[in-house]
């Protein structure tokens, strides 16, 4: 492959259906490599560093930060960092394959804003608050702390959907995936 690849961002509240949708795509593109970011958060069970994330210590992270390794960065409200290696997209997008970021909303406006016409940020929307809210809920993952505060991040994070490239309701999983598919296709081939 010589061609110079391209960007693809999923955004949408935490349990908006990032995951699900990034699953299907990398088994459905061979094209497309999931961008591994960089933490300070442990792992989770089941998680493994360089294929979820890329575990650090928050010295190891800084350091990077002043080494200008992120493209973008962000400290979350619990001063977890969490950050996309420049060297990771770069590499993959010279290869000319399409990188895929699962990143929130503020490092998507960053990245859209460094790469313009080159990245094409998807917004997935829950059909609503309180579907979202059922669907974190029995994801099971979530303590009764966490999930409010997901909650409360995500109806602030709903208003900045019309700010991406296009706008996905996440209602009925295939039906929403077939757009998905259908937006990351024209996109590829454009
Ligand atoms: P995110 O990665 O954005 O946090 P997930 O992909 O983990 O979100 O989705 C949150 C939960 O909702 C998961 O348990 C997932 O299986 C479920 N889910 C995702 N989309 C749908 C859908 N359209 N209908 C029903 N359940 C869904
Ligand atoms: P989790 O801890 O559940 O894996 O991720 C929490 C949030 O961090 C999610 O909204 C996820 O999209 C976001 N996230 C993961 N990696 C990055 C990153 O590199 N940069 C930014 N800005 N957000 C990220």
């Amino acid at each position: 492959m010589s061609k110079r690849g391209k960007i693809l961002i999923l955004v949408s509240p935490s349990g908006g259906g990032k995951s699900t949708m990034t699953k299907r795509l990398l088994r459905d593109f061979d094209k497309i490599k999931f961008s591994v970011s960089a933490t300070t958060r442990p792992p989770r069970k089941g998680e493994e560093d360089g294929v979820h994330y890329h575990f650090l210590t928050k010295e190891n992270f800084k350091q990077k930060v002043a080494d200008g390794d992120f493209l973008e960065w962000e400290e979350f409200y619990n001063g977890t960092m969490y950050g996309t290696l420049r060297s990771v997209v770069e590499n993959e997008l010279n290869k000319g394959y399409f990188i895929l970021l699962d990143i929130d909303v503020l490092g998507a406006k960053n990245v859209k804003e460094l790469y313009g016409d080159e990245a094409l940020a998807l917004f997935i929307k829950p059909p609503s608050l309180q579907v979202l809210k059922e669907r974190l809920i029995a994801r099971g993952t979530e303590s009764e702390e966490t999930l409010n505060t997901r909650i409360e991040r995500a109806e602030k994070e709903l208003e900045y959907a019309s700010d991406f490239d296009t706008v996905i309701v996440n209602d009925d999983l295939e039906t929403a995936y077939n757009q998905i598919k259908e937006t990351v296709s024209n996109f590829i081939n454009s």
